[in-house]
């Protein structure tokens, strides 16, 4: 069902999606050993569908277009987290019963977790009537980690600080993205140890400068161009995704022979993002990817947050 404008729901279905980072900058190490980062996220069609119902306690089932094996029920979850601290800052005294259907792929660097916790906050503040409003749950997604604002806001955003310091973006039309999955994820935490493994030994001096967007970026996104885009993509976690899984470079190479605009690594990797002129474009390529063997699929952004949908 869905919610009832005279009350809380019964049953809530929420949809929210995953994210590419067009642009990843990361910064020097900080002292309490996270990364200022300046990002800027897309959010794409690749989507993830969360239900909840009410019940006496917590709990979570799982299943999906993507393997879910590695994800886990109990509270290492990222949606449960997000269901019992909701339930905590408004005092709600039973549980909930949430189900995940995912298709972002698991540990791909595409937020699939961070999109599940903003969808299970904005099923819950419906189902329990809570009316935190986007300000109450901003501040709650924040807490659960660096990616669950944006997958709240959706659209096009620049973040800054952890990534979570969030400002809407201008942006116009669509853009045409080739997603390729791996069937083996990658440690984010790994990815980042790795880059500050390597910055050390290349003896790069990290200039103390606070990361930033290029301005590049955001007047490719400001008018809708792809071309130009391309032109200023930039992840800096590519060389140490790339460096823990170097097979993934010989598919960055097809994918850019086979007309792709550009193709990077999806935030921490292994998902790699082809860049397409047009939808057609796009199209061409997936087939050209997916004849090679690789699970390649059709993406667009941007496209709307965490959303409650009508059953
Ligand atoms: P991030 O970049 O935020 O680490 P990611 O997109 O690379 O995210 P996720 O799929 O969000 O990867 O999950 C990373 C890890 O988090 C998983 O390996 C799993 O152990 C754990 N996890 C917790 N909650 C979830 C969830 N709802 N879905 C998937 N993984 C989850």
């Amino acid at each position: 069902m869905t919610v009832d404008p005279a009350g809380p729901a019964d049953r809530v279905h929420v949809r929210a999606p995953g994210k590419l980072n067009v642009f990843f900058e990361v910064g020097a190490v900080q002292p309490d050993g996270y990364h200022d980062v300046a990002s800027a996220y897309q959010a794409v069609s690749l989507v993830e569908d969360l239900w909840a119902e009410n019940a006496d306690d917590f709990s979570l089932t799982v299943s999906g277009s993507v393997d879910v094996a590695g994800v886990p029920v109990d509270d290492r979850n990222l949606a449960l987290r997000a269901a019992r601290l909701l339930a905590g800052e408004i005092g709600h005294r039973g549980g909930v019963r949430l189900h995940i259907d995912k298709h972002v792929p698991v540990a791909g660097g595409m937020g699939g977790g961070s999109a599940d916790a903003a969808a299970a906050l904005v099923a819950c503040d419906a189902l329990w009537g809570a009316e935190l409003g986007s300000s109450g749950l901003h501040r709650l997604a924040r807490r659960l980690g660096a990616d669950v604002p944006f997958a709240l806001m959706g659209g096009t955003a620049i973040g800054t600080g952890r990534g979570d310091q969030l400002n809407r973006a201008l942006a116009k039309g669509r853009f045409d993205w080739v997603v390729v999955t791996s069937e083996d994820g990658l440690s984010t935490p790994e990815v980042y140890g790795h880059l500050d493994v390597m910055r050390g030994r290349s003896n790069i001096a990290l200039a103390p400068r606070t990361p930033d967007v290029d301005p590049g970026v955001l007047q490719a996104l400001r008018v809708g161009d792809a071309v130009a885009l391309a032109a200023h993509v930039r992840n800096d976690l590519q060389t140490a995704a790339l460096s823990l899984r170097p097979d993934l470079r010989d598919v960055l190479e097809l994918g850019e022979g086979s007309g792709a605009l550009v193709g990077i690594v999806s935030g921490s990797g292994p998902t790699l993002a082809f860049l397409a002129a047009d939808p057609e474009s796009a199209l061409e390529l997936q087939v050209a990817l997916s004849v090679a063997g690789h699970r390649a699929l059709h993406v667009h952004g941007p496209v709307a947050g965490a959303r409650i949908v009508s059953e």
